[in-house]
């Protein structure tokens, strides 16, 4: 690099604030231009299925820095401006508007989008989906007392926003394909967990269920079950899970799989192009395998080791996949990686029917992953119990009276 580098940051969300951050941090006095297709500036998404959607806080705590802080920090942020091509050759990007930006260093923060549902009437306009402020906003205003609100997917989303209509007050029903919420991430035991819980606040949880047809206006709708059951709605929300959004990378030639690919430094294909939160198909070093994480605390971690990466600097990302979620009474964090194919056991320590326990996910006697569920202060000596990958006796993993630490 020659001169005063110019890094372009493309996706101006959780993971694109924290890269201009961490540039900034690590001492970068190049320009940093940060480029945006929403209308706001970039803001965390946690809260839209969860206190922002319940009416309990404020739209000014959902941002992930204070108006002033871009210009503060000499951030030029391009909202509204969605990128629409990337020159390898010349080292450009190019905008919706037609304008071309060099760039030294490019990071791709993109993101996703909610899936579609592959019936007829999924893209009607009286449909909700739930990704952005603006669709939370909408939701808000929707879920009332006494509203009809179906539900369709009872993935995390799909069940953050059943607990947030039953809040509401509104007739909630979920619709799910699988015979039990979840159970894809969870397997059996805990997925049942999620069920009770829901069923418990008055949801009318129905699995097994295949949808048809919807029917959706910004007046009254109708989603159509396969065995003939018609569920009159007056809001339908999808939840179906999500997709990266790699369709810049892969115009480019980058190397593309479920997310764009990244090494354990966050490099693509191309040295000076990198990718970082939802969007990235990362290596991790210690589970040995690529990784997309459509979590907050990938998109809020990753960028730091962009940004050293960026700046030529040494970095590898290798923390522990970690998420939480809040459903009516319960919170929980999950920390490491277990898929049920691969999960042997699952060892639980405290009370499953109150709602307050760890569960712990082995697999040939080592622990690959931790949930815990109203029980706080433990999500480290999960993270170091996975990290170990020591042998555990799955008797004292069980009882509460041996320290985690001891573990
Ligand atoms: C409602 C909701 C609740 C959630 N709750 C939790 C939770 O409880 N716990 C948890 O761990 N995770 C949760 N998540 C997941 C978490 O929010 C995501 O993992 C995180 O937002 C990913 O951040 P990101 O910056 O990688 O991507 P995004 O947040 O998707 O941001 C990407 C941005 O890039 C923009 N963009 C895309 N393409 C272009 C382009 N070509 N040009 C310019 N801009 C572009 C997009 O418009 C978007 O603003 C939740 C997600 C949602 C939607």
């Amino acid at each position: 690099m020659s001169g005063s580098p110019t890094f372009v940051v493309v996706g101006a969300g959780l993971a694109g604030a924290k890269a201009a951050e961490a540039l900034r941090a690590e001492g970068f006095d190049g320009r940093v231009v940060l480029f945006g297709a929403e209308p706001h500036r970039p803001y965390e998404r946690p809260p839209l299925s969860k206190e922002y959607l319940q009416g309990s806080a404020e739209r000014e705590t959902v941002f992930v820095h204070p108006e002033g802080w871009y210009a503060d920090h000499e951030v030029d942020l391009r909202v509204d401006t969605a990128v629409t091509g990337i020159d390898r050759g010349a080292h450009e990007i190019l905008t919706r508007t037609g304008h071309r930006e060099r760039y030294d260093k490019l990071l791709l923060t993109t993101g996703a989008t909610p899936r579609r549902l592959a019936v007829a009437g999924s893209d009607l306009a009286g449909l909700h989906y739930l990704r952005s402020l603006d669709d939370s906003d909408r939701l808000r205003s929707a879920f009332r007392p006494g509203a009809r609100v179906v539900v369709i997917g009872a993935g995390w989303i799909g069940l953050e926003t059943a607990a947030a209509a039953r809040t509401a007050g509104a007739e909630v029903t979920v619709l799910e394909h699988a015979r039990l919420p979840l159970l894809p991430v969870l397997g059996p035991r805990m997925a049942a967990v999620f069920a009770d819980l829901h069923t418990a606040h008055g949801v009318d949880l129905r699995c097994g269920a295949t949808i048809s047809e919807i029917r959706a206006s910004a007046g009254a709708s109708a989603v159509l079950l396969a065995d003939g059951t018609r569920l009159d709605a007056d809001v339908v929300v999808v939840g179906v899970g999500v997709t990266p959004n790699v369709e810049l990378a892969q115009s480019c030639g980058l190397n593309v799989d479920n997310g764009v690919l990244v090494d354990r430094h966050l490099s693509t294909s191309d040295a000076d192009i990198l990718a970082a939160g939802d969007v990235a198909n990362a290596y991790h070093p210690l589970l040995c395998r690529q990784l997309r994480i459509e979590h907050w605390a990938t998109a809020l971690h990753q960028p730091a080791v962009a940004a050293r990466t960026m700046l030529g600097r040494d970095a590898t990302y290798d923390r522990l996949p970690y998420f939480f979620t809040d459903q009516y009474d319960l919170g929980m964090e999950y920390t490491g990686y277990a898929h049920p194919d691969v999960t042997d056991e699952v060892v639980v320590r405290g009370d499953v029917e109150a709602r307050e326990f760890i569960a712990f996910w082995l697999s040939g006697g080592r622990v690959l992953a931790g949930m815990n569920v109203n029980t706080w202060d433990v999500a480290e000596d999960i993270g170091r119990l996975v990290r170990s990958q020591a042998d555990v006796d799955p008797a004292r993993l069980a009882d509460p009276a041996v320290p985690l630490a001891e573990l």
